[in-house]
């Protein structure tokens, strides 16, 4: 009887197993950034592709522009958005403040960087209009950021005046577009690359041109349709390959109330979308906490990423996959204190908490983060004593075991308290 049991028993772990080996997937991330598309026009038109990647998953609308009236307020420009959304940090740490005379600060590492910086070797993928994306945001090849070498290059395209001749209304760019994501489907479909950037740029063109109304619509749909050739590419792979991939498809901007300019800080202009496959989301994924920056950790923590702390603790977003412990981070000063706030998903969590008085990081130095205290996050707030710190900057970061949130205190003039004895 004993033999018999154990004789199951093993038989039973052994198809457990079989069925184990079968379950792990090869996971591979694909982000979309169409241009300049109001949250509201996404929602009136109901993209057909875009909606159907969002019945698998998710959509909500979400933000950019970082936090207003503070450090972070970041321009709804371009280039500013895209940069956000590589980096997981708003302007005042990536310092792209415009689409031209870009001066990146590569110390806030890219999605790109950081799948280069892992022990196990991804491959990278970038379809864009624009080839700046790569050369400038990017910083491929720059001792900055460590030779960073993209796989699967298809760009250029606009600097391609013989090919692509100016149209009227700009109708080049969207032939750009077109090819763009014919090369993108086509790359995921054959050599599907662990990590990948679809840039496409007409609708921001045609808002630009003829702000809301049905020629903007039209190209809405036009380019959902393209988006519709990548997101069968994605299908196809994971029917026929033991993969399991995350697409998300997003804006950089929302517009003005008459769809032809952005820039500015009003709520049509900040308000963006994001639409993704992934079927579990968490809290993060709903409009007043959802932003640009949660993209990266996201991708990071679906494909497995790890970073040294201190690029980590730099990083404003929170992954909308997988668990959240905490969110909303706010300081206050009273008198030379520090009181950090925060609401909790999970109130038994217990939370560590780290302060650094310098910013060294952004010239490419270190700073040294100081453990102050531990609390239970259902305490919703902390206390830091700053006396024996003076400094006109305070970086902080509030550590639960599933997520993490970071602030900054920081003064236009040095502390007017003097420090102890
Ligand atoms: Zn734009």
């Amino acid at each position: 009887m004993m033999k018999q049991l154990s004789l199951i028993s093993i038989l039973m772990l052994l198809c457990m197993g079989c069925n184990k080996t079968d379950e792990v997937k090869t996971r591979k991330a694909i982000f979309v950034i169409v241009d300049g598309i109001a949250a509201d026009n996404m929602e009136r038109l109901q993209p057909p592709y875009i909606f159907d990647i969002a019945k698998t998953g998710h959509y909500s609308r979400g933000y950019c522009g970082g936090a207003v009236g503070t450090y972070s307020e970041t321009p709804t420009i371009s280039a500013i958005g895209y940069t956000s959304i590589l980096t997981g940090t708003w302007m005042n740490k990536h310092n792209v403040r415009g689409n031209s005379n870009i001066d990146a600060n590569y110390n806030y590492w890219t999605l790109f960087r950081i799948a280069k910086e892992q022990k196990q070797s991804y491959k990278t993928a970038i379809f864009s209009s624009w080839t700046d994306n790569r050369t400038v945001l990017l910083g491929e090849g720059r001792p900055e950021t460590n030779n960073l070498k993209i796989d699967y290059v298809f760009d250029g395209y606009d600097l391609d005046t013989l090919r692509f001749p100016k149209q009227k209304d700009d109708l080049h760019i969207y032939a750009i577009d077109s090819l763009v994501c014919q090369k993108a489907a086509s790359c995921v479909q054959e050599d599907a690359p662990d990590l990948s950037w679809v840039y496409l740029w007409y609708t921001d063109d045609a808002y630009h041109q003829y702000g809301n109304g049905a020629y903007s619509d039209g190209y809405v749909l036009k380019e959902d349709a393209l988006i519709g050739k990548i997101w069968e590419a994605v299908q196809y792979r994971e029917k026929n390959f033991n993969e399991e991939w995350l697409i998300i498809v997003t804006t950089d901007h929302g517009r003005d109330i008459m769809g032809y300019g952005h820039g500015g800080q009003t709520e049509r202009e900040r308000t963006i979308w994001m639409a993704t496959n992934l079927k579990d989301v968490n809290k993060q994924f709903t409009p007043n906490s959802l932003s640009h920056v949660d993209i990266n950790p996201t991708i990071c923590r679906f494909m497995g990423f790890t970073l040294p702390q201190d690029v980590n603790f730099e990083i404003d977003g929170t992954s909308f996959y997988g668990k959240r412990d905490i969110s909303d981070l706010h300081v206050y000063n009273y008198e030379d204190k520090a009181i950090l706030s925060w609401q909790a998903d999970d109130s038994q969590a217990m939370v560590d908490i780290y302060m650094t008085p310098t910013n060294h990081y952004k010239e490419g130095g270190k700073d040294t983060w100081q453990h102050v205290g531990t609390a239970k996050a259902g305490d919703r707030q902390f206390t830091v004593d700053l006396h024996d710190a003076p400094s006109n900057i305070y970086k902080f970061v509030v550590v639960a075991p599933n997520n993490q949130l970071t602030i900054w205190d920081i003064k236009d003039q040095k502390r007017p308290f003097a420090p102890k004895k």
